[in-house]
């Protein structure tokens, strides 16, 4: 960048001899800038280097697995989406596809905690239970219960990278890491499967048109929970080698057991927002 005339930071009031004001990134006013041209051509800088960052870490995130951890642990920031921004962006991309599919993945409505989950038989006996408390019947609360739950999934999907984080300085015991690092890279990987349930979505949704059979089908949903697991575990096979330096057969087994731990939380996950939603409502 070409050095500029010095000039008098209008918010600071001190000279400059940089591009921007090194105390609080001020730049000089150019005339253009008091003009609705000005004002449009900043408006359209500020979208397309969105877009272009949005795009640039989504590229390093998924082609690269473990790269973006490493840039945000070792200070190179700037170019790239931070990780919990980057996560909320994939929910949002997720929980839409979700309302256009009409498929829920997590928010599992009373009727399926009641008659398809693990967990049925105490789901029955908890929600009966409840219902006695509370002196409803079940046409009535179901309702209630199907609008909370889908709330609960959106506000808390964020609460399946915790125990996540948690598990990793367990797993990479020799390797003393940050507690950051790993809640960084728990993150990105959450941010990663949230794509890969979008594309599991649109499968379930193609399976769905083609008449093979929604989610409901049991062979559909055994297909698609095998390919997304396969595609965590081989994901966090790259990733762990870049980020925590794994190596040989053991990287192997710490994949296999983190994937497997991915998908228990996913489950847990399920049962806790039956959990929450029941007694929450
Ligand atoms: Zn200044």
């Amino acid at each position: 960048m070409a050095e500029p005339a010095p000039w008098t930071c209008p918010t600071c009031k001190t000279g400059v001899l940089t591009p921007f004001c090194p105390l609080c990134g001020e730049e000089p006013l150019k005339p253009i800038d008091l003009t609705l041209r000005g004002l449009a051509e900043k408006l359209s800088h500020a979208l397309t280097s969105i877009d272009a960052r949005v795009l640039r870490t989504a590229r390093l995130l998924i082609l690269r697995p473990g790269e973006l951890t490493l840039a945000w642990t070792e200070g190179r920031r700037k170019p790239y989406v931070a990780p919990f921004q980057l996560f909320l962006v994939a929910n949002v991309i997720f929980f839409f596809l979700q309302s256009l599919t009409g498929i829920n993945v997590f928010s599992s409505n009373l009727h399926s905690h009641l008659h398809q989950q693990d967990w049925s038989e105490l789901a029955q006996s908890l929600l009966s239970s409840r219902l006695e408390v509370t002196g409803t019947s079940i046409d009535t609360y179901a309702p209630i219960f199907d609008r909370a739950v889908v709330l609960n999934a959106k506000s808390l999907i964020v609460v399946m990278a915790v125990p996540f984080s948690a598990l990793l300085p367990l797993v990479f015991l020799r390797k003393r890491q940050p507690f950051m690092l790993h809640l960084v890279f728990s993150l990105h990987v959450y941010t990663f499967l949230l794509l890969v349930f979008c594309l599991a979505l649109l499968a379930a949704k193609a399976c769905e048109w083609s008449g093979i059979g929604g989610l409901d089908t049991p062979a559909v949903d055994n297909v698609l929970s095998v390919a997304n697991l396969a595609a965590c575990a081989l994901y966090l096979y790259v990733a762990i080698g870049r980020v925590y330096g794994a190596r040989g057969a053991m990287r192997v087994v710490q994949a296999i057991v983190l994937a497997l731990a991915v998908g228990v939380i996913a489950l847990g996950y399920r049962f806790a927002l039956f959990l929450i939603t029941l007694y929450g409502t």
